[in-house]
Formats: structure tokens, sequence, C-alpha cells
């Protein structure tokens, strides 16, 4: 079985293959992370070779072949330009920390265009904004979370089930990352946590992955806060990845 594929793409890594190839990993919108050879990419004659470089955003026509672990290449060019994002080091290297989480989650063959919108999303932020926000990764590993069914339970105590909303605002909430689970003044006593949170960051962390109840405004965070969002989100993420 072979089928000519068309679709976007992002370059998540990319290799020299002999004197005149690349090999490269690509999230594609419409079949999910596949491994391409671009032959003739390093030529100087090559249309499209010096596209196949990671952070770059492109349409490409892939010919697939079942059973082949690399497919081949055919043809390749520029969607979204990102030009702070390959010229700018912090946005570079907040880019690539986008790329490492790509390559380390599973994300669906058959079911990767929201895992593609995302990641695209996120690279365009970081390539627009006046500046990189502090929330940005938080609000990421929230997303990846709930588009991999593992976001963690900010609605109650994962022991006594008190809804968050009835929770003591004067005092932080336990979080274990390994089960994702919040615990109440009460139960983070005798419960395993791995780090103390402020309430704004559950409440924000809310906001995120259920926007449509109103319950939960959007809060901003000091700097710190923002960090331990961060911190506890991607140790979750860690947890179920295995990492
Ligand atoms: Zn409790």
């Amino acid at each position: 079985m072979s089928e000519i594929l068309t679709t976007p793409a992002i370059v998540l890594r990319s290799i020299p293959y002999s004197d005149t190839s690349k090999i490269a990993t690509l999230l594609t919108r419409d079949a999910g992370k596949i491994s391409i050879i671009a032959k003739g990419a390093k030529s100087q004659n090559s249309r499209y070779g010096h596209l196949i470089q990671p952070l770059n955003e492109l349409e490409v026509v892939v010919y697939l072949k079942s059973g082949r672990e690399i497919q081949n290449l055919t043809q390749a060019s520029f969607i979204a330009k990102r030009n702070l994002l390959l010229t700018d080091y912090d946005r570079m290297m907040a880019g690539f920390r986008i790329l490492d989480w790509s390559l380390k989650i599973q994300i669906p063959h058959n079911d990767s265009a929201s895992h593609y919108n995302l990641i695209s999303r996120v690279l365009t932020t970081i390539d627009s904004s006046e500046s990189i926000h502090q929330g940005l990764f938080g609000k990421f590993f929230v997303r990846l979370s709930q588009l991999n069914g593992y976001e963690p339970n900010t609605f109650e105590c994962g022991n006594c089930g008190k809804p968050f909303r009835d929770f003591d605002r004067s005092v932080t909430v336990g979080f274990n990352a390994s089960v994702g689970q919040i615990f109440c003044e009460a139960c983070q006593r005798n419960q395993k946590t791995d780090i103390a949170v402020e309430t704004p960051v559950i409440e924000l962390i809310s906001h995120w992955l259920y926007p449509t109840q109103q319950e939960m405004p959007a809060t901003r965070l000091t700097t710190q806060q923002y960090s331990t969002l961060e911190h506890m989100m991607e140790n979750h993420l860690r947890y179920h990845l295995d990492l």
C-alpha cells in the first residue's frame, strides 16, 4: 500500500544523512509523527532542502509506503515564516523546548490535528509576542495533559472529595504529581504530596482546563506562582511519560 500525503508539518528534528540527504522527524497535522528522508536536500540545487530545519512549519508532500520506517519526502514549502523564533536566542530555546516535548509525547497517527494545532499555535505565540509570557509553558503543559487524557483533577480534594471552591484560601493546596490530585488543608497532612501550591495557581489551571465555567476567572499570578505552576505540571507530565 502506498499513498501521496500532502499535509502541514512541523520539523521536530533533522540530521544529515550521507553527503547529500537529510533525515527528519516531522509532526504532521494529518498523520501524526513520521520520519522522512529528503534526498538531495543538502545539494545547492535542492529547492526545499534548506527548509528541513527544526521549528519550520511547512506544507509537505510525502510518498507514504506502509511497512517502511522512513518515508520519502518529495516536496516542501513554507506555511509560516517565524523570523524571531529563528533568530532570537531566548525564543529559539523556548521553541526547542516545545519541540522536545513534542518528540517525547505520544501523538495518535489518526488523530493528530489537535496536537498539531496546539504546537503550531504555541510557536506562533513565542514568535509574535513582545516577550515570552511567564505562563506560556505552564499553559502548554496543562493543554498537553488534557489532550493526552491525564489532566490533573483540580475540582476536588483527591481524598475527601471537598470541592476546591470550598478550600481555605489562606492555606496552600497539596499536589501529588504522580496521580494528578490536589488535597485540601485537612487531608494533605496524611496524603503524599510533592509540592505546596497557592490557591490562585489551582484557579488558573482550572480556568485553562474549563474556560466556560465562569466561577473560575483567569487569574494573574506572581512570577513565583507561574514558576510553581510550570514545575508542578511538568512533573505531572513526566510521571505519565515515565521520564
Ligand atoms: Zn480533603
